[in-house]
């Protein structure tokens, strides 16, 4: 029998186990396969805990209606029951010289699609609006060379767009910064957009018609962000029992591959012990596939390490409702920059969702750290709870003590997509695409976001699994 040996078990690596085993079952070529995880848990940055009737999620909260495939997945794993709609007041404030402004009706991303609820916005000035809606009349750019997102933005919208919308919104999902994030391998959306409509307005009014036509259409109702009832840990847990126990290593650190004779591999372990395999996905994190496969291929390794990894913390915060007489009308709140604050945004996780805190509680959550501010993230907990306590106190007015803590730290977790990031994928592919039986998929190439990484997993489980039936 064939061997193929997954190492690393976030979603990417689950997910391509779990579709590799899909495959070679339709074939009906049994596989032996491995998963290999270096901590005692699956689901990587997927981390859900359940507390006293609360549902906390240190990492992901949800994912995206928009890109299908965690949908689709959650969906063929059984759990289409359990996936949980956002609760209906979808607004979001950003802060804005220490107050909270809401952001108008009608803006898709950082692009206003509604006109009264942009005019009367208290978030941008009068010229700040005028430039904005200059974008309608601004002409499309004529060279190819790739814009960072911030440059994009200044461009089509203007300054005051980039910093009290743009940026924060940004620093929310990526946790970067828009000044050197390419805009194409971020946002690659807008440049579509601007190709076709020749301006953000027009485009976005165009697909906000298109959405409501297809809502209309469509089978059960979701929202654009969507998670499970239980938390995303449930679907870890799922994929856990369909991939079964028997094939997942857990505490099975990779510290290297190498090809053996007849063009089997060798994978190391950490313990001293080795594993042979005819095929190695690598679902790790782009600086630790670089380490295992440095001796391989240095040029390989050399070029995976140029991609920046930041931190983040995510610290969730429980209080009886009668604590906060801040009225709680939103998802929540992102953080400019320029407001030089300790805090990049914080979700007002129980109003986002149901099932998350019981009836008379509430449950909150603050993103420290990100390219910004980065630092923050080793503060110890006393000192990173009462950081997040007093800016809490400060936006929203909430002084009473929390009755549940939670601080998760996310040490160089989130990949940064820069300028060139595409072309630099492109080499990466280029070079993996020369060693024949090893394949490598993650966050860290084609998509920051769960449902990327399952859309990779599902490609990259076929080539595996077609590369399996010629060895
Ligand atoms: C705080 C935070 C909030 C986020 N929020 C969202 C969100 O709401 N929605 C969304 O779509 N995305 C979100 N993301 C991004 C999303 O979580 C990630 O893109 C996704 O989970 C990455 O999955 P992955 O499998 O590629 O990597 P990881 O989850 O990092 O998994 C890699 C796995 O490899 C293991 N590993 C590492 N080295 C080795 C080794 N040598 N041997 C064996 N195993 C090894 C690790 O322990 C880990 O389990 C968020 C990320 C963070 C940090």
């Amino acid at each position: 029998m064939k061997r193929l040996v997954i190492v690393g078990g976030g979603i990417a690596g689950l997910a391509t186990a779990y579709f590799a085993l899909e495959k070679t079952k339709a074939l009906g070529e049994p596989v032996h396969l491995q998963l290999l995880e270096e901590k005692d848990r699956l689901g990587g940055c997927i981390l859900t805990e359940k507390v006293n009737d609360f549902v906390i999620e240190g990492g992901p909260d949800c994912f995206l209606y928009e890109k299908p495939w965690a949908l689709a997945l959650c969906e063929k794993l059984g759990l289409g029951e359990r996936i949980l709609n956002t609760n209906e007041n979808r607004r979001v404030f950003i802060l804005s010289k220490g107050k909270l402004h809401e952001l108008p009706e009608g803006f898709m991303l950082m692009v206003p699609t509604s006109f009264m609820p942009f005019i009367r916005s208290s978030l941008i000035s009068w010229p700040g609006k005028i430039r904005m809606a200059m974008d309608l009349f601004i002409p499309r750019k004529r060279s190819d060379e790739e814009e960072s997102l911030a440059d994009f933005v200044r461009r089509r919208l203007g300054k005051e767009a980039l910093e009290k919308i743009a940026e924060p919104l940004v620093a929310g999902i990526h946790a970067g910064t828009p000044e050197t994030m390419g805009l194409k391998s971020t946002f690659p959306r807008f440049l579509q957009i601007e190709e076709e409509y020749g301006s953000l307005i027009r485009g976005m009014l165009a697909r906000r018609k298109m959405v409501r036509k297809w809502e209309k259409q469509a089978g059960p109702r979701r929202t654009m962000f969507l998670t499970l009832k239980g938390g995303l840990g449930e679907w870890i847990d799922r994929l856990r029992e369909k991939i079964g126990e028997e094939r997942i290593g857990l505490k099975r650190r990779v510290t290297k591959v190498r090809r053996g004779e007849r063009g089997i591999y060798q994978v190391q372990l950490s313990d001293g012990t080795a594993l042979e395999a005819d095929v190695i996905i690598l679902a790790t994190p782009s600086f630790v596939t670089a380490r295992i496969i440095e001796e391989m291929d240095l040029e390989l390794s050399k070029i995976l390490l140029t991609i920046p990894y930041v931190s983040s913390a995510t610290v969730s915060l429980a209080y009886r409702r009668s604590q906060i007489d801040h009225p709680l009308d939103a998802f929540g709140f992102i953080v400019p920059r320029s407001e030089k604050r300790r805090i990049m945004a914080s979700t007002w996780t129980s109003i986002k969702f149901n099932h998350r805190a019981p009836r008379d509680a509430v449950l909150l959550r603050a993103f420290v750290g990100g390219a910004n501010n980065e630092g923050l993230v080793s503060l110890d907990d006393e000192e990173m709870l009462r950081v997040v306590r007093e800016e809490l106190k400060d936006i929203m007015g909430i002084e009473g003590d929390p009755i549940l803590v939670k601080i998760y730290r996310w040490e160089k977790s989130m990949p940064q997509y820069l300028v060139g990031h595409l072309e630099k994928v492109g080499r990466i592919e280029e070079r993996v695409g020369l060693q024949s039986g090893i394949f490598i998929t993650g966050c860290a190439y084609k998509g920051i976001g769960i449902s990327d990484a399952v859309h990779d997993a599902e490609i990259v489980a076929e080539k595996a699994v077609e590369y399996l039936k010629g060895a």
